[in-house]
């Protein structure tokens, strides 16, 4: 994971001329901090960072925005990079760890305080909080009223040398209004007297989140900015950091919310949204990626499938959607059941193997024990099923021999007592098809039924739930066929005794 080149950085802003935003030197992050798992909508950002990257050319960084201690957690970290390579992102540069760089955030500072860009605040939480609070009484908006922005040297000198810790405040013009070009939003332009002078260093010498991003954006020669719309707000105070660097500002491209479908902020309330659940639940990483990749973005033609090369190829940032995308649970499932449906033979016999083998069933007579036959079981249930984990649930009976009978199949097709005698008749019979093709255990089976007068499709109903457990599964005789005539004659043999006068 961890094999790439530590980047080199480069001080972007010693050439203020320079023209970062050029398609053919596309630099581009995903910066997520590790105090939360990867949400699918992190993910979304990954993704059309990476694909952007690709249709570009261009380079794919990480980068972990690890400077709140306590909140930071490494074992997330280790889930976000798994969740990313489990979707295929690969970085290219990083993971870089902010945490590792505190020492040049303190020298930004240090530097857009001597230009007068930024000024110590001396202010405690407690004073703010007070400041605050009786803003709030008297119904009045509250940001930070500039107490300490034009403090008198001397004073400044004074409360340090009292060792009152300070904070380090970006002085935000009075007048006038910031406005950056947005990919996705076009011009956003806000009153700079609605901009409070905000944080960039902690009395405890911590950077914000103001000062890493700019400074790391900076020194990565980020050429675009994508990232969720949620931080459009917090642009124009970076946009202000860059030109107060006298730095040329990266393009912005801010991605529409996820909203779950009561269109309210996607939340656990909507069901999972760590990656990492999906994948637990037996979704496919390249039918998670697809879905993800249309929150927000319409592909040429406007087609819903596409492999990830033809999503690279046609991936542009002016055809993502500034409307809030709705997750839509039913659409993720639909598209896992076509990608698995179009799973070659060889990775999905790899996956149903991982997933048999994380719940306990590798070893079990039935998973392996008739190597050839594994693939015919797997081949059959393909087209069926709906997530991996089918096949260690609804599918269990074609790899275990301890499965069990769904209640509600067993009162629809087991109500006649008779059928017991009949099943115990199937199986005496059918231990004497030789071979054992699905052909030759139909004409078994029907001629059962002719016999015995009855309908042929009570039997085929009542041995499927015996073989299976289940009401509906493939075709009864390729189901005979793929569990082979031991299984099949035990099974119907085992599930007579469950009727009275067997
Ligand atoms: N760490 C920030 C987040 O997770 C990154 C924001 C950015 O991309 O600038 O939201």
């Amino acid at each position: 994971m961890n094999d790439h080149p530590r980047h080199t950085f480069f001080c972007a802003f010693s050439h203020p001329q320079a023209k970062l935003v050029e398609m053919a030197n596309v630099r581009v992050r995903f910066a997520p901090s590790p105090t939360g798992y990867l949400h699918v909508g992190g993910a979304r950002t990954a993704l059309y960072n990476w694909l952007f990257a690709r249709r570009h050319g261009g380079v794919f960084i990480l980068r972990i925005e690890d400077t709140d201690v306590d909140r930071s957690k490494a074992e997330l970290v280790t889930a976000i990079l798994e969740g990313l390579t489990w979707l295929g992102l690969t970085w290219d540069e990083g993971p870089i760890h902010q945490s590792e760089r505190l020492a040049r955030y303190r020298e930004l500072g240090a530097r857009l305080e001597q230009s007068g860009h930024a000024y110590p605040c001396f202010c405690t939480s407690d004073e703010l909080e007070q400041r605050r609070a009786a803003a709030q009484a008297e119904r009045r908006a509250w940001k930070y009223d500039g107490a300490c922005r034009n403090l008198p040297e001397a004073e400044r000198a004074r409360l340090r040398a009292a060792g009152r810790p300070a904070a380090l405040r970006f002085r935000v013009p009075e007048t006038g209004e910031t406005a950056f070009d947005d990919e996705v939003f076009d011009r956003v332009a806000l009153r700079n007297s609605e901009i409070e002078d905000y944080v960039l260093l902690r009395s405890d010498g911590n950077p914000t989140y103001h000062l890493s991003v700019v400074a790391d954006d900076l020194d990565l020669g980020i050429t675009h900015v994508i990232r969720g719309a949620d931080h459009l707000s917090n642009t124009p105070k970076q946009v202000l950091m860059y030109r107060a660097l006298g730095a040329p500002t990266p393009a912005f491209a801010h991605l529409p919310l996820i909203l779950g479908p009561d269109r309210q902020r996607l939340s656990k309330r909507h069901g999972a949204t760590a990656v990492g659940a999906y994948r637990e639940q037996g979704v496919l990483p390249e039918a998670l990626g697809n879905f993800l990749a249309l929150l927000g973005w319409t592909p040429p033609g406007g087609k819903e499938i596409l492999p990830i090369e033809e999503m690279i190829q046609g991936f542009d940032l002016k055809a993502v959607s500034k409307s809030n995308a709705v997750f839509d649970l039913e659409k993720l499932a639909w598209m896992n059941a076509e990608y698995l449906r179009a799973l070659p033979p060889g990775r999905l016999l790899g996956l149903v193997e991982e997933e048999l083998r994380a719940v306990g069933l590798a070893g079990q007579a039935g998973a392996r024990d008739e190597g050839e036959t594994f693939a015919a079981r797997v081949s059959l249930l393909q087209s069926r099923a709906r997530t991996l984990k089918d096949f260690s649930g609804s599918f269990r009976a074609f790899f275990s021999d301890q499965f069990d009978y769904d209640p509600e199949a067993k009162q629809k097709y087991w109500k006649e007592p008779a059928l017991g005698g009949l099943l115990a008749e199937l199986a005496a019979r059918l231990a004497d098809v030789e071979p054992f093709t699905p052909a030759d255990c139909e004409k078994c089976l029907r001629g059962l039924a002719e016999e015995k007068s009855l309908k042929a499709g009570l039997l085929i109903n009542a041995a499927r739930v015996a073989l299976t457990g289940q009401a509906v599964a493939p075709g009864l005789f390729d189901v005979m066929a793929v569990l082979g005539p031991k299984r099949v004659v035990a099974r119907l043999r085992h599930s007579a005794s469950f009727f009275a006068n067997a």
